[in-house]
């Protein structure tokens, strides 16, 4: 056991993702400074992006890059477009990057950027400019070799093809391989799009296997139907899991009888929301989260499962879809309550893995069938999770979260040591 005490404090998802990277510092038995060190981004951009509106005014958003860790490659990880994105926000998402991509054994540190904007009040214009714009102000930052963006919260493959048109207008260089995500006609994957779901998927079977008796029958609610959620859906349903509740931003539906995930996509996409589903009952989305089921897969945003509501979950099993869906105290109580939490790093890192075969394949000028792109998603996650469980069996009375951390953290404190870094 270490001394260490926690000493860098600031707000939310930043102070939880702290909490949790001090908690396996004392199982891997990590001294104070190095743990400090771990807490810090090496750089952090903070641009200021102007766009004209059409009437003439103009409009001004803070954005930001940052750059956590490089020891074990390139900093790697999506931009986010929210109303809501904070410098510590983004600092806490690109410290969860530089975990993310050192599980799953990919050649990358971690990064992670945002622009604090509502991108439901741009038109398509404002948004082509205002992604433009953010490119503008970053692109002596980032590259392929650099740090390589992709997508996350409300951006998406036109954003990616937007940023890297952009990047090459201004550099000159057709380094296509800056950025991940992109559309297949810019050297994207056909597999990007569902690569999380796919992921997330995968990692909820195996888990399902160990803990529950299989994922065959499994009673399943997800909070949030975007790019995460549906897709996450649309695999488990496919794996003969029954969906039975789904909501997005608006609100949710139970439906004990099951939801029909195709049917589901559709009244999204036609009414703008999961809640106008003909059948089932209309919640709130924290009604969903303690609503009865077997699985519960938080998809959305952070810090939606906390020590008020913990205790009141019932599922018998968590999968974190999104980035930091549980506080650190919801851990403790989910490992009080012997409820498994198969932890972000691990169950969401299917995009990451996606955008690693489409980032080699755009250095190397190839690109891979969708199928062998498929099973090459499948195949690292199920290892990973795969390690993550013997870790997990190995350190005994810890739960998967720390089990992951523990590879992650010890893998980049490895490089760090032989690069002379600490
Ligand atoms: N935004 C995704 C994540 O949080 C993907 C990042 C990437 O592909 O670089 O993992």
């Amino acid at each position: 056991m270490t001394e260490a005490v926690q000493t860098t404090l600031t707000s939310n998802l930043y102070d939880q993702q702290v909490k949790k990277l001090y908690r396996v510092g004392e199982i891997l038995g990590l001294p104070q400074d190095v743990l400090e060190t771990l807490s810090q981004p090496e750089r952090v951009i903070q641009v200021k992006i102007e766009i004209k509106g059409k009437d003439g005014k103009v409009k001004t958003f803070i954005g930001w890059r940052s750059q956590h860790n490089s020891a074990l490659g390139p900093y790697k990880g999506g931009i986010r477009y929210h109303p809501n994105v904070t410098q510590d926000e983004v600092i806490a998402l690109s410290m969860m990057m530089t975990w993310k991509n050192s599980l799953l054994l990919l050649p990358y540190g971690g990064g992670k950027g945002g622009i604090r904007v509502d991108p439901s009040k741009l038109s398509l214009e404002e948004l082509e400019m205002l992604s433009r714009r953010y490119i503008d102000t970053l692109y002596k930052y980032i590259g392929s070799d650099i740090d390589i963006p992709a997508p996350d919260v409300n951006t998406n493959p036109q954003t990616m093809a937007w940023f890297i048109d952009e990047y090459i207008k201004i550099t000159g260089k057709a380094d296509y391989a800056t950025f991940t995500g992109k559309p297949v006609e810019l050297g994207g994957l056909e597999t990007r799009n569902y690569s999380t779901g796919l992921g997330v998927a995968t990692v909820a079977k195996e888990a399902a296997s160990k803990f529950i008796g299989g994922i065959e029958g499994a009673r399943v609610i997800i909070q949030g139907f975007g790019n995460v959620g549906s897709f996450t859906a649309k695999f488990l349903q496919d794996m003969g899991a029954k969906i039975i509740g789904v909501s997005d931003s608006k609100g949710g539906v139970i439906d004990p009888n099951g939801i029909d995930i195709n049917k589901m996509i559709e009244t999204k996409e036609k009414t703008g929301s999961v809640i106008n589903y003909p059948t089932g009952k209309k919640v709130t989305n924290d009604e969903l989260l303690t609503s009865e089921c077997d699985i519960l897969i938080p998809a959305a945003l952070e810090n939606v499962i906390h020590k008020f509501n913990a205790d009141k979950v019932k599922a018998k099993m968590i999968v974190e879809g999104a980035n930091g869906p549980l506080t650190a105290d919801a851990d403790l109580v989910m490992k009080n309550r012997g409820i498994p939490v198969v932890p972000d790093i691990l169950a969401n890192a299917g995009g990451v893995v996606g955008s690693y075969v489409e980032w080699a394949n755009n250095k190397m000028g190839e690109i891979m069938e969708e199928e062998e792109a498929k099973r090459l998603i499948i195949s690292r996650m199920e290892k990973a999770f795969n390690s993550v469980y013997e870790m997990h069996k190995k350190l005994g009375d810890q739960d998967l979260r720390m089990a992951a951390m523990a590879l992650a953290v010890e893998r980049v404190v490895n490089a760090m040591k032989v690069r002379g870094m600490i």
